[in-house]
């Protein structure tokens, strides 16, 4: 039987960037927006505030953008601050490199095994979903929901009890499915 885990975003995750005041490297963003609009062209930002001194910065979401090719529905969610948006808006790789800015999930997400009933078994067989893309490495994964150490893991993996089309020990950002023999 094959069971699905989740790798679930708890909140936001810290944004990556260099403050031009104090020269920290992490903003925090409360999915808060800023929408100007100025003769029918529309700038809009994901505002965040730099952890060390609270200096804002803007993050550049839309850019003299002509009203009309603005689909209604995303302004809508702009103007209402729609904390699912700026989650998305993070995830996208085109924002992501405009704004020069990674991000930095530690603690901002958490797995979801359903439940420990299926680690009894004598075989596992695992489908590891992401509801964001965030770059975990699957052995991390696999000794939490297995509740095995790291040298368990690995010495499972040496011995070909773990397996899995994916590298293991890489950071992954995608769903993936392992077998773990006991
Ligand atoms: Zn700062």
């Amino acid at each position: 039987m094959l069971n699905t885990w989740v790798v679930m975003p708890t909140c936001l995750p810290l944004v990556l960037r260099r403050c031009h005041a104090c020269g920290s490297d992490r903003f925090r963003t409360s999915g808060k927006f800023r929408v100007n609009a100025n003769h029918k062209l529309i700038d809009a930002w994901l505002l965040a505030l730099c952890t060390a001194c609270g200096e804002t910065a803007k993050l550049t979401v839309l850019e003299r953008i002509h009203v009309r090719s603005v689909r209604p529905e995303l302004l809508d969610r702009l103007h209402d601050n729609d904390p699912g948006l700026a989650a998305e808006l993070l995830q996208d790789p085109v924002v992501r490199h405009r704004n020069r800015i990674a991000l930095d999930w530690d603690n901002a997400w958490r797995l979801d095994t359903g439940g420990s009933d299926h680690l009894d078994r004598e075989v596992i067989d695992v489908s590891v979903r992401f509801a964001a893309r965030i770059p975990v490495r699957p052995v991390r994964l696999i000794d939490e929901g297995c509740g095995l150490s790291r040298a368990e893991v690995e010495r499972a993996i040496t011995e070909g009890k773990l397996v899995a089309a994916v590298r293991l020990s890489g950071k992954l950002s995608g769903d993936f499915t392992f077998t773990l023999k006991r």
